[in-house]
């Protein structure tokens, strides 16, 4: 047995991904305020995180709170290949890995020859002098503390939390660092004099039941205990979903795209829903009548599974497209959800969430009766509200 005593899991992060292969690749970023997306921030460095800026803030914001950055447009591919590399090392350190996203994963080193504390400095030195990016990691017991230590120990650093030393470095924390707890629900507890970790582990889990619900409190209960048996997965999971139509020749109105792309939102949305997934990255695609082919992403502010959100971003996205589609003509709209997570990180959102009641009780029908049991009234030519906004850009 290695000191590490079991704590096996480590939880490894790339720190501002995109911004970071950036100011790899461009020697002039490097130490400076970098922000990617010249719309929506997709992505911060930590100097310009330093300002206030965060990911998924409108640009405006962004650049009143730090004029100095350097805005730079996405460059995906340059991203995709990036990942690669570094799930490369991850695969090379051990066959227990389970990617989370494009730049995270959960590895397991239970059954290598070497603690785990020595995996996880190799596994970082390795990334930083093959890839050239910092990552940081976090070490426990279970995949709930490891994310949590990364958190923790962000940017570029590497935190072990030893199973005698769990409860003392869990409990000074805010409960916003427990998986599953977003603002509202952290505002909700703050309500009831409870912030840190400690104060949510020295209840009685039934008052936690009755302040949030059965469900959610004995989600949190088990946190605030390091109670999380979910082990390390491998298996390859789907980083995306997609789906399309092709049009044919004719000329379709703005009411019948509309009603072609509520159709697809809501098939993909349902499909999603059934692997208990949510996604981050809404992409519309497009081909004209004269062949030529558009891509439009767009990412959102918090992954989900919800109709209204991903409805709402493939509209906007569609809208844009407008004049083009005047212009040429379309033959095949397509729609695909990526940067896919599992539905767990978003399962507290507090209070229940009207839209996700509506979405499951769809699923229910459909999953009894067959997919053409329900439809959306949009699709009946009675839009009941399914629309939101986007959010500003
Ligand atoms: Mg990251």
């Amino acid at each position: 047995m290695f000191v590490s005593g079991g704590a096996t899991i480590l939880h490894a992060d790339l720190d501002a991904f995109y911004a970071s292969v950036e100011q790899r690749d461009d020697p002039a970023l490097r130490g400076r305020p970098v922000i990617v997306g010249t719309g929506v921030v997709l992505a911060a460095s930590y100097e310009a995180k330093a300002c206030g800026v965060r990911t998924a803030m409108s640009g405006g914001q962004a650049r009143r709170l730090c004029p100095r950055a350097v805005v730079v447009p996405p460059r995906m591919s340059a991203y995709t290949a990036a990942s690669k590399a570094v799930f490369a090392v991850f695969r090379a350190t051990t066959p227990l890995v389970e990617g989370l996203s494009i730049d995270e994963a959960f590895l397991d080193a239970d059954g290598l020859r070497r603690p785990a504390v020595d995996v996880a400095v190799r596994l970082r030195r390795e990334i930083a002098e093959e890839v050239g990016l910092p990552i940081t990691v976090g070490v426990a017991r279970t995949k709930f503390l490891a994310k949590v230590a990364s958190g923790v120990a962000k940017p570029d650093g590497l935190l072990v939390v030893p199973p005698d030393g769990e409860l003392e470095f869990l409990r000074p924390l805010p409960v916003r660092r427990l998986w599953g707890v977003g603002p509202a629900t952290a505002a909700k507890l703050a309500g009831f004099g409870v912030r840190t970790v400690g104060d949510v582990a020295d209840m009685p889990e039934s008052t936690l039941a009755s302040m949030l619900g059965p469900g959610a409190g004995r989600h949190l209960y088990a946190l605030a205990h390091n109670r999380d048996p979910r082990p390390v997965r491998t298996g390859v999971r789907r980083r995306s979903i997609g789906a399309q139509r092709a049009l044919g020749r004719r000329r379709r109105t703005a009411a019948e795209l509309d009603v072609l792309l509520v159709g697809l939102v809501d098939r993909l949305g349902g499909r999603l829903r059934k692997a208990r997934r949510v996604c981050r990255t809404v992409t519309l695609r497009l081909r004209f009548g004269d062949f030529a082919r558009v891509t439009r992403s767009h990412t959102l502010a918090q992954a989900t599974a919800e109709t209204p959100m991903v409805l709402a971003a493939a509209r906007g996205l569609l809208a844009a497209a407008t004049p083009m589609i005047e212009d040429r003509g379309l033959t095949l709209i397509g729609l695909s959800l990526g940067n896919l997570h599992d539905d767990r990180a978003v399962q507290l959102v507090l209070p229940f969430d009207q839209a996700r009641a509506v979405d499951e009780a769809v699923d229910g029908v459909r999953d009894r009766f067959g997919s053409s049991a329900i439809t959306r009234g949009v699709l009946l030519g009675r839009d009941q509200g399914i629309a939101a906004p986007l959010p500003p850009d």
